[in-house]
């Protein structure tokens, strides 16, 4: 089981294939460093992909908040104008300041660029000491909607509202894109994950989509031996500690897909190993599942596997298989076999020297 997180192919109608490509087959992506840990950890990555000659070119774009007209904190214009031209971009954390009223930027890339599905592999990777050992768990997430929806209010001095939105279209097509994901990738089980007895109405249309999507695919799943079966949220958390190889695909609203795959990331050894792609109809985002890490940044102590491992999603979004493998090989080869580790995994390696070992690897 040494294959790393795979990475999702571009959706039906998607963004990944050609645009974004000069005529010499060289790829642009807008690059987003962000804050905190997030400048070191794409300098490695670039580090990496120049020594491995990954024919790309990085359009770096700085996303500082700005307000727009109607008095919103958005992203700046050059963001949009690039990855509107690229539709693939690849992204450091973006640091979210708590009760200012400022909206996550997160939300606002993802909404801006319809990225409705949220992918987050999560595969034990061979050396790095934990639990179980064999956790390969891919969690799809409802990524523009749900308790995320960022639809919050005052009712009354003291009582706020925040709206958990569900709707018919959002709920259908991450379950297509979860069930196709599940075909491509030769999954084994999909797990549509609803507290539907509980939130009757949100999560009950959530679930009566996945069971529609489910019946649109069932003669593929069946053809290909994919389960599929349900579970509440807490059931799944129950068993997701007591042993996560019941677990293959999980499909789930936002909220509970950003939380159990924390979870997943916290069995594999921890955030600074799990990787992420935002894909939707205009384009895809790619990103390490963790944040800015203040306390660390600045220091060269950052992993930057998360953003590598992205990075591998994003080349074979892009269809750049050979160089994603390449540096699938340098990082197992370097945590494993090298036992160069940073201080997250118990190492002491710097950022800077673990980059440098796993170039020597290419
Ligand atoms: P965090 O992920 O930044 O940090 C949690 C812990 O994990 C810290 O101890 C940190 O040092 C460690 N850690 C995280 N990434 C690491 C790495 N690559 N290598 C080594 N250690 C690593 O979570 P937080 O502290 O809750 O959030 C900090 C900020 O990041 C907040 O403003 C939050 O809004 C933002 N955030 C952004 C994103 C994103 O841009 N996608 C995601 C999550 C959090």
């Amino acid at each position: 089981p040494s294959k790393p997180p795979a990475g999702p192919k571009p959706p039906t109608g998607g963004a990944g294939g050609k645009s974004g490509k000069d005529a010499g087959g060289t790829r642009v992506i807008t690059l987003m460093p962000g804050d905190g840990i997030g400048p070191e950890i794409s300098m490695a990555v670039i580090k990496v992909l120049e020594a491995v000659k990954a024919p790309l070119i990085f359009e770096p774009v700085d996303v500082t908040p700005v307000t727009n007209a109607q008095g919103h904190t958005t992203v700046p214009d050059q963001v949009i104008e690039s990855m509107n031209r690229t539709k693939v971009g690849l992204k450091g954390p973006l640091m979210t300041p708590v009760g200012t009223g400022f909206r996550s930027l997160n939300l606002t890339l993802r909404q801006l660029f319809n990225l409705y599905a949220n992918i987050r592999p999560c595969k034990s990777l061979p050396g790095v000491e934990t639990i179980y050992g064999d956790v390969d768990i891919v969690t799809i997430r409802e990524n523009t909607e749900g308790e995320y929806s960022g639809i919050e209010h005052t009712l009354v001095n003291g009582v706020v509202q925040s709206i958990k939105l569900i709707t018919r279209p959002a709920s259908l097509r991450v379950a297509e894109y979860a069930f196709q994901y599940a075909l491509d990738m030769k999954r084994k089980k999909v797990t549509a994950v609803a507290e539907s007895q509980a939130m009757r109405m949100s999560d009950g249309l959530f679930l009566t989509c996945v069971r529609e999507m489910a019946a649109k695919y069932k003669s593929k799943m069946d053809k290909a031996g994919i389960v599929y079966e349900e579970s509440t949220m807490t059931t799944l958390c129950l068993n997701i500690v007591q042993d996560p190889r019941r677990y293959d695909l999980l499909v789930l609203p936002n909220l509970y897909g950003d939380i159990i795959s924390d979870t997943c990331a916290g069995l594999i050894g921890g955030l600074g190993l799990t990787p992420s792609g935002n894909v939707g109809t205009n384009g895809a985002i790619f990103e390490s599942v963790h944040g800015t890490a203040p306390d660390i940044a600045g220091k060269d102590l950052a992993n930057p596997t998360a953003l590598l491992l992205s990075t591998v999603m994003m080349l074979h979004y892009i269809g750049m298989h050979e160089h994603a493998d390449n540096i699938e090989q340098a990082v197992l080869k370097t945590i494993k076999e090298d036992n160069i580790r940073t201080m997250d995994l118990g190492g002491k390696a710097k950022c800077s020297e673990y980059t440098n070992a796993l170039i020597n690897n290419l």
